[in-house]
């Protein structure tokens, strides 16, 4: 079953760390949005209706109430939302009230993913966030309060000055479904490498780093958590059902600039910039992968998964053996201790998790 993803490009202010794509929010360049997201709508494919929708950005919760119900309706008019079961909206502490959370209620929205990043202000001000540790606590609060019964905090590791170890205890102490715990990188362009470059912030050392990741790991697992995704833990159900096809072999479409989609066999981005995606520029990128490829990209993807990718699943999905695409890499990568096959299934070890994208990068 297909997802729908919808990005809202604009944020209150620009993070530190961060090199997503994100404007100021004025109310002509609202208007814009509202009116060229309709438009994309209608470019729907016939008959799809989505069974996870997921509107993140950016930052969706600083439309103000009247443009965020100006969303939701346009979504409930254009889409086919017969078929949701989940239905993700990603909120920023500071940008939530009672008003919008009941907006995003009575639309139909029954998950919530809260940017939290820290419950220590310093580290919050470090990363150029512009809530405090209080007020997230008193967004999750009123999201609960407001009956959602499913929310997701996500955590940042690897902070240079930051605790993860309290930052854990505060968010379990909280009680959510989910949570997303990833490593601070310091992405070129932005003023969190800048100020690495001019050595004002060093990165934490890759040591440091995988103590911290297995500190993540141990401490949620030891909490109840499944750990299914490198990044991401839940409660045992709250999985993010709208992810997941990220990392399996799902379909989506993505609405909004900046969006991507994995639809039919064929993988675009819209353009990035507000101005060019609602004047109808061509796409960012778009391919035809061949099937090679594309099962290449699935075993990456797939082994994401805790549960790893199963042998026959993947042949008669993809119509290749992962062994006959990759079987010298998979052998090595196996004998360095990174990766495991029982039972039929691929899967990384505790090892192999830690440094992720190393092992990739040789299967890719
Ligand atoms: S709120 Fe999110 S999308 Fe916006 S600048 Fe910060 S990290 Fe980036």
């Amino acid at each position: 079953m297909p997802g729908l993803y919808i990005h809202v490009p604009f944020c209150a202010r620009k993070c530190a760390y961060c090199d997503f794509y994100s404007v100021p929010l004025n109310a002509a360049a609202a208007e814009e949005y509202l009116r060229a997201l309709d438009r994309e709508c209608g470019g729907l494919p016939d008959g799809f209706a989505p069974e996870t929708v997921f509107i993140g950005g950016g930052t969706p919760t600083v439309l103000p109430p009247a443009e965020l119900a100006r969303l939701l309706d346009l979504l409930a008019r254009r889409v086919n939302l017969g078929r949701v079961t989940e239905w993700t909206c990603e909120a920023n502490p500071v940008t939530l009230d009672a008003e919008k959370i009941r907006i995003l209620r009575g639309a139909g929205v029954n998950r919530v993913s809260l940017g939290v990043q820290s419950f220590d202000d310093g580290v919050l001000k470090f990363l150029g966030r512009l809530h405090t540790a209080r007020e997230a606590v008193e967004a999750f609060r009123l999201l609960r309060a407001e009956g959602f019964d499913n929310i997701g905090l996500d955590l940042m590791c690897a902070v240079p000055g930051g605790a993860i170890e309290r930052d854990l205890e505060r968010a379990l102490a909280l009680g959510p479904e989910h949570l997303s715990v990833y490593g601070l990188t310091f992405e070129d362009g932005t003023p969190l490498a800048r100020r690495r470059d001019a050595g004002e912030v060093a990165e934490l050392d890759e040591d440091e780093q995988l103590r911290q990741f297995r500190v993540v790991r141990e401490t949620l697992k030891g909490a109840g958590f499944h750990h299914y995704e490198i990044s991401n833990y839940a409660r045992p159900g709250r999985e993010c059902r709208h992810n997941l096809l990220y990392w399996g072999p799902g379909e989506y479409l993505g609405l909004g600039p900046a969006a991507h989609s994995h639809w039919g066999g064929q993988r675009w981005g819209n353009p990035r910039r507000l101005e060019d995606w609602a004047a109808g520029a061509p796409r960012e990128f778009d391919e035809t992968l061949d099937p090679e490829a594309r099962a290449r990209e699935a075993l990456v993807f797939g082994l994401r998964r805790l549960d790893g990718v199963g042998r026959a699943r993947f042949r008669a999905e993809t119509g290749f053996d992962y062994h006959a695409l990759r079987g010298e890499e998979i052998a090595w990568l196996a004998r360095l201790g990174m990766l495991e096959e029982e039972g039929g299934c691929l899967r990384l070890t505790e090892k192999g998790l830690a440094v992720s994208n190393a092992v990739f990068a040789e299967l890719v």
